[in-house]
């Protein structure tokens, strides 16, 4: 285990929980950055995750106040990127407490906002990205913020690898403390990386081995087995001299893969690739498609699926690990009828995950995309919807926003 960030350390961070919290203005950092179409909230997820920290803090008489980006309003005030129909949706969704929506996130119309607080009230301030102070971590900016409240608690892991002013500038100015979505976030990451139960075994799928080196570095060096599918594995497989065909594929990052693949050897790291695939001539749904195996891809052929030797070895390499780690799908799962092996693959991770025999951990957007069409989303002990900041994670990199929570502010 040569890469760790302090995740893996035992217990540095401390809970919101563990503090009196009434008449206390406490300071949510959230990620209500949720898809709106015609001011109407498309997907309430993030809203539904929050909900519980909110009721929380509010039954133990805190005067909350929720802080959020929403899209990419570039420092500027946009109608079309206001917080406000986010806010009424959560108002809405959390029964018995009352939520206003304040017009700024500083200056005279926050500070006024919060000071109508009562014990027990939630207010959701506007779009924290109104401000070009806040992606720049701006000194100033982060006073008007943490001017607005007595404690600070980041419940947005999703956010804590960019070190903003309302993640990373405001911890070091309010006594910091983690929340409870972002504890559960950590608490995964230990099971995995931490002191997990033995074998370790990884998937990692999606398009390209370019957009994961770091990620496929640093796993060679902790898990026992890294089982490579999707568009990655084609690049592993022709830099190995097979042929690939038409397949996605990255000629250059040849010297990545024998990288990646010496690290594994060095460290015992047994790395898995496809042995066989399901190639098709065109990449378009229900395209006409047949079973080759690695040696004898054709060469007008693209790999769109992993095959079902390959399926049944990856099953094997599941059934004895005892902690699963998983980013991205091992076929193009979207363009039926590609996604066969992910769904199988996660199907058997969930069946394992429910009899007790397995923990499985897994993140990325189109990861969790894929289990939620295989529909065993629930059934995995933890899925992270955190994109960027979960690769940065198992990546072993120190996220700025976590590390903030680290540095015992409270003591
Ligand atoms: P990523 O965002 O890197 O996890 O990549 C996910 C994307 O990889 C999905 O859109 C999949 O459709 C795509 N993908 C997975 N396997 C293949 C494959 N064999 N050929 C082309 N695309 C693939």
């Amino acid at each position: 285990m040569t890469t760790m960030n302090s995740a893996t350390a035992p217990d540095s961070y401390k809970g919101v929980d563990t503090v009196d919290v009434r008449n206390k203005r406490v300071i949510v950092r959230a990620d209500l950055n949720v898809p709106l179409a015609g001011g109407q909230v498309m997907d309430a997820t993030r809203i539904e995750r929050l909900l519980p920290t909110l009721k929380d803090l509010a039954s133990r008489g805190a005067k909350v106040i929720v802080l959020s980006h929403l899209g990419r309003p570039d420092g500027e005030k946009n109608p079309k990127y206001t917080l406000k129909p986010v806010a009424e949706k959560l108002g809405s969704m959390l029964d018995g407490v009352p939520v206003r929506f304040v017009e700024d996130s500083i200056g005279a119309t926050a500070e006024n906002g919060v000071a109508a607080l009562q014990p027990g009230e939630v207010a959701v301030l506007e779009n924290l990205r109104f401000y070009p102070g806040e992606e720049k971590n701006d000194p100033e900016f982060v006073a008007g913020l943490a001017k607005l409240g007595d404690l600070f608690v980041n419940d947005a892991f999703s956010v804590s690898h960019r070190a903003h002013a309302s993640v990373f500038g405001i911890a070091h100015a309010l006594p910091a403390l983690a929340g409870p979505q972002m504890l559960a976030e950590l608490n995964a990451f230990k099971l995995v990386l931490g002191l997990p139960k033995r074998p370790v075994a990884a998937i990692v799928g999606g398009a390209k081995v370019s957009t994961k080196i770091q990620l496929l570095t640093s796993l060679a060096s902790q898990v026992d087995v890294l089982i490579i599918g999707g568009g990655m594995a084609n690049t592993f497989l022709h830099a190995q001299g097979f042929p690939v065909g038409k397949s996605l594929c990255e000629p250059s990052f040849a010297d990545t893969v024998e990288e990646i693949m010496s690290r594994a050897a060095e460290t015992g790291c047994k790395i898995v690739l496809p042995t066989d695939g399901v190639v098709a001539r065109e990449f378009k749904p229900n395209a006409p498609h047949e079973v080759y195996s690695a040696e004898e891809t054709p060469a007008d052929g693209m790999i769109l699926d992993v095959g079902p030797k390959s399926l049944a070895d990856f099953s094997q390499r599941i059934i004895g690990a005892r902690t699963l780690l998983w980013n991205g799908p091992v076929g193009a799962f979207e363009t039926p009828p590609f996604g066969e092996a992910t769904f199988a693959l996660a199907k058997l991770a969930a069946e394992r995950t429910k009899s007790g025999d397995l923990v499985s951990v897994a993140g990325g957007g189109d990861t969790v995309a894929a289990l939620n069409m295989a529909g065993i989303t629930d059934s995995f002990t933890y899925v992270s919807t955190a994109g960027g900041a979960f690769l940065e994670w198992l990546e072993g990199r120190e996220l700025p926003g976590v590390t903030a929570l680290t540095q015992r502010r409270m003591q």
